[in-house]
């Protein structure tokens, strides 16, 4: 017997990301997954397109990751790491920083983005303790987390800003970087930010930016050059700088991690979602060996966090298969396709009246829609086409799982995104 995928407990009492619990977004009850594909309670197949916001890069319920888990759990879930260490915690650090820019040298293990968004602000501040530099410049259109200091340094407008405003720490927010990815570079469009730093370099512990593509606070990718110029500045000023590569790791852009395209290393990096794969949370925060000599020479003399669940067993171990398998195949060379299959098939909706921009970079297809997409109708479609797509204010983007997703599985993907645009939006 099918079930429904309506659950009546769910509306009424579970919160999902973003809802009101007056009229909730409908929720469609996922009975399992496998590969790029997942199955409703009635038995409908979705193929996924969303990677479940990035994290699953090599699909659900993969055999390896799957083996991981069950070899770790058998020895345990979980150990406090006050006081102690293990093998997951060891070979995954190990992996992680011969992977990582070459200066990193120290590992933070945190539970979320979130938190490694909050760990590395509090990074730098400690750093700059000497100075008592506290505050943070950032760009706007970025995105790092719903805790208190990570909505700070958020867009101020797609963010949260406007319902908790005045708590806010208040941050210096540049313009969202104008010169795009793959254009001509335009020293002019870095002046902005240039002349913030130098204004208030007293005052900045750190910048803080998604290096090249800025994930969920705007869907954009800005040229690589950005970077070099916000390195130099940086250097000059004292500022120590904060690549987030929460949502660009682990082969999303096209590199292995997004610092590559510009060559500049940053002072402090976050990483998280896909690097257990996709299979629990787990995050993390490199940084050099000066910013921790800064830091453990400072007034505290210790860095001042320690989550409950830090480096998880099971977490880091899963994280450990997951970035294996990963190196272990030509990611390089399946994120470049899916980046030339991309580019093909949603080359045609650049014609479209209710199309502002099509961009690609990596495993990502952005549509940008002249019109703010409207989720509850937009989903109800895919689900009807057998595709799982969730846009965000005008964008409508495809990323999905990179190492498992097939030919065949993409060009759904976009048929279904195109005509479900076409249906909702293209209207004379
Ligand atoms: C998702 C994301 C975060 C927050 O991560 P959570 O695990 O959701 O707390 C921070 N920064 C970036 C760039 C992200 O994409």
């Amino acid at each position: 017997m099918k079930e429904s995928n309506y659950s009546e407990f769910d509306r009424r009492h579970l919160w999902h990301p973003y809802t009101s619990t007056h009229n909730p977004l409908p929720t469609y009850k996922v009975d399992h997954a496998k590969g790029c594909l997942i199955t409703l309670a009635d038995g409908t197949e979705l193929i996924d397109g969303m990677s479940s916001w990035w994290c699953v890069i090599h699909g659900y319920n993969h055999p390896v990751l799957n083996e991981a888990v069950k070899e770790q759990i058998s020895r345990m879930s979980h150990v406090m790491f006050g006081g102690f260490t293990h093998d997951p915690a060891i070979e995954l650090g190990k992996l992680l920083l011969s992977i990582l820019p070459p200066s990193m040298e120290h590992l933070f293990y945190a539970d979320s983005g979130s938190v490694a968004t909050e760990v590395a602000m509090k990074m730098a501040v400690q750093a700059q303790n000497d100075r008592r530099r506290t505050n943070f410049a950032t760009i706007r259109s970025g995105y790092h987390g719903d805790t208190w200091n990570a909505m700070s340094v958020c867009d101020p407008v797609t963010g949260m800003h406007g319902v908790f405003g005045g708590e806010l720490p208040v941050r210096y927010f540049a313009p969202s970087p104008e010169c795009k990815f793959g254009e001509e570079w335009r020293p002019e469009t870095f002046e902005p930010m240039r002349k913030l730093l130098r204004e208030k370099a007293s005052e900045l512990a750190g910048v803080i930016l998604e290096p090249v593509v800025q994930g969920a606070g705007g869907m954009r990718f800005y040229n690589p050059q950005y970077l070099r110029e916000l390195r130099k500045e940086c250097d000059e000023l004292g500022i120590l700088l904060i690549f987030d590569e929460i949502a660009t790791g682990f082969g999303r852009t096209g590199k292995l991690f997004a610092w590559e395209h510009a060559g500049v290393e940053p002072d402090i990096m976050c990483i998280g979602k896909s690097l257990t794969g996709g299979y629990m949370t787990l995050s993390a925060v490199a940084t050099n060996h000066r910013v921790a000599d800064m830091i453990s020479s400072g007034d505290a003399g210790v860095m001042m966090h320690g989550p409950t669940f830090m480096a998880n067993p099971l977490a880091c171990a899963v994280g450990l298969a997951s970035t294996r398998l990963l190196l272990s195949q030509d990611w390089q060379g399946k994120v470049r396709h899916l980046e030339q299959k991309l580019r093909e098939l949603l080359e045609p909706a650049r014609s479209l009246k209710c199309v502002r921009e099509v961009r690609v970079l990596g495993g990502i297809g952005v549509i940008e829609l002249v019109p703010e997409v409207e989720l509850g109708p937009f989903q109800k479609l895919c689900v009807e086409k057998g595709v799982w797509i969730r846009p965000f204010g005008h964008n409508a983007y495809i990323m999905p799982p990179y190492m498992a997703v097939t030919d065949e599985q993409v060009e759904k993907l976009a048929d279904a995104l195109i005509s479900i645009i076409k249906e909702l939006y293209e209207h004379d």
